[in-house]
C-alpha cells in the first residue's frame, strides 16, 4: 500500500527490504510511518459508521482493507468496573477485556494486519516464537490465510489452552530447548536466511494492528480521553502500539491530550521497570526472567527502549508486581467483575492497586486497564489457586449442610 513506509526508529533510514528485521545500516528497530493526511480531511465520524474493531480504522492501517485476512477481530468490550473502583479507591476504573478476541488474546489485533501484509507479499511460510499467545493468534490466521505455519515455543512452559490453540490450528509447533529469547533467536535466523517471514512484534506491522486497541478505547468513551491507560508490558510491543495510537490521533487533531501510559512488570521479569526506575532510556536484559505470567516472562524486551520512550513522553510510569499480587488481582476481577484473565493480564489492575497505594496514581483518575488475555488460556493456574471442588453426597441435606459452612 501506498499509505506508508517502513523506517528505521533509531536513523530514520527508509527500510524497502520487507524481510528485513532491523535496519540495514544502524542494526536499529523498524517502525512503520502512515501517512495521516487523508485522515485529516476526516472526523471520527466517517469512521463510526462501521463495526467497533480493527478495520474500523483501515485508514490508519498500512495494509489494504480489500485483501484482508480477518477472523472479526477487536470490537471488545469496555467494562465500567465500580467495584474494582471502589476496592482501589480510585474516581472510575475501566477494564478493556481482550479475552474477548477470536483467539483470546489482543494479539489477534496485530495478527490480522501481519498476515494480511504477508499474504499481500506472497509469503509461502509465516512463523513466530512465542510465550503461546501469538502462537495461537499466528496459527489460526495462517490457517484463515491458506499460509504453512511454523511456531517456535520455549518447551515446557506454555500454558495448556495457548498449546491446545496452535496444535489446533495446524501449526508446525516446534519446543525449542531454552526460554522465549532462544526461541526467538531461532526464528529471526530463519527469517534472516529467507526460509520464514516473520511476525514477531520486532515485524513493524503487528503493532499498526494493535494500535487499534486505543482507538477503540477512545471511541467508546466518546473521545473524553482517560487519564491513565495500564497494561502489562512483555516484549512492549504493545505499549509501543498504544503510544503511536495516541500520536495519530493527535497529529490528525482528533483528541488534543494523551493518557500517561503505565507499563506494568512482573517483578523476576522486569527490565523496563527497572530501567524506568534508574531512569535510563535503555535497559539490562534479564538472563533468568521468571513468572507465574507466562505472556510476559520477556527477559530480553525487543521493544524496550520504544516503550521506555513511550512511558517518558506522556509522563506515565512503570513498576513491578510480584506473582502473589497478579493472582489476587486476576481472582479479584473474577470474585467482583465476573471477568475472568490471564494472569499477565492481571498486572495490569495489580499494578493499578499498587500504584494507588503508593500515591503514584491520585484518586481522581480515570484509568483504564487493558486486560490482554482470556483466563481460559491458562487454566491450570486457575485451578492451582482455587478450593478444590467439595466432596458431596447425592443428597439435598448433604448440599445444605455445605453452602451453611
Ligand atoms: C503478548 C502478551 C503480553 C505482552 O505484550 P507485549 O506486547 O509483548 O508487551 C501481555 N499479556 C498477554 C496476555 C499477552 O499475550
Ligand atoms: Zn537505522
Amino acid at each position: 500500500m501506498a499509505n506508508h513506509k517502513v523506517v528505521c526508529w533509531d536513523c530514520g533510514a527508509e527500510v524497502a527490504d520487507p524481510y528485513v528485521t532491523v535496519c540495514p545500516k544502524c542494526g536499529g528497530l523498524l517502525t512503520v510511518k502512515m501517512d495521516l493526511e487523508p485522515i485529516k480531511e476526516m472526523r471520527p465520524e466517517d469512521l463510526q459508521k462501521t463495526p467497533l474493531g480493527v478495520w474500523r480504522y483501515a485508514p490508519f492501517m498500512p495494509v489494504d482493507p480489500a485483501h484482508k485476512v480477518s477472523i472479526q477481530e477487536g470490537g471488545t468490550p469496555l467494562y465500567k468496573t465500580d467495584a474494582l473502583s471502589a476496592e482501589i479507591g480510585v474516581k472510575q476504573a475501566y477494564v478493556k477485556f481482550e479475552g474477548l478476541n477470536p483467539t483470546g488474546s489482543f494479539k489477534d489485533r496485530g495478527m490480522t494486519v501481519g498476515v494480511s501484509h504477508a499474504k499481500e507479499l506472497g509469503a509461502k511460510v509465516v512463523g513466530c516464537a512465542s510465550t503461546g499467545n501469538t502462537s495461537a493468534s499466528l496459527a489460526a490466521y495462517a490457517s484463515k490465510a491458506g499460509i504453512k505455519c511454523a511456531v517456535f515455543l520455549p518447551s515446557g512452559k506454555v500454558a495448556a489452552g495457548k498449546l491446545a490453540q496452535a496444535l489446533f490450528f495446524g501449526a508446525k509447533v516446534l519446543s525449542i530447548d531454552g526460554n522465549f529469547d532462544d526461541a526467538l533467536a531461532l526464528a529471526r535466523k530463519m527469517s534472516d536466511e529467507r526460509k520464514l517471514y516473520l511476525l514477531n512484534s520486532i515485524n513493524p506491522y503487528r503493532p499498526e494492528g494493535q494500535k487499534s486497541v486505543l482507538f477503540e478505547i477512545i471511541d467508546q468513551l466518546k473521545f473524553d480521553v482517560p487519564d491513565r491507560v495500564i497494561l502489562p508490558v512483555g516484549n512492549a510491543a504493545n505499549i509501543w502500539a498504544i503510544y503511536k495510537a495516541c500520536m495519530e490521533l493527535k497529529e490528525v487533531g482528533w483528541i488534543d491530550k494523551v493518557p500517561m501510559l503505565t507499563g506494568i512488570q512482573a517483578e523476576g521479569a522486569a527490565p523496563v521497570a527497572k530501567a524506568f526506575r534508574a531512569k535510563s532510556k535503555d535497559f539490562i536484559p534479564e538472563e533468568h526472567p521468571e513468572t507465574v505470567a507466562t505472556a510476559i516472562r520477556i527477559g530480553n524486551p525487543v521493544s524496550g527502549r520504544k516503550a521506555l520512550h513511550a512511558i517518558y513522553d506522556t509522563n506515565g510510569y512503570a513498576e513491578t508486581v510480584t506473582d502473589a499480587e497478579i493472582i489476587a488481582a486476576q481472582q479479584l476481577l473474577g470474585r467482583r467483575e465476573g471477568v475472568c484473565v490471564e494472569p499477565a493480564s492481571a498486572a495490569s489492575v495489580a499494578g493499578l492497586k499498587k500504584l494507588r497505594e503508593n500515591g503514584v496514581i491520585d484518586r481522581d483518575e480515570r484509568v483504564v486497564c487493558i486486560c490482554t488475555g482470556n483466563g481460559l488460556k491458562d487454566p491450570d493456574t486457575i485451578i492451582a489457586n482455587s478450593p478444590a471442588p467439595i466432596k458431596c453426597k447425592n443428597s439435598v441435606e448433604d448440599v445444605e449442610r455445605i453452602l451453611s459452612e
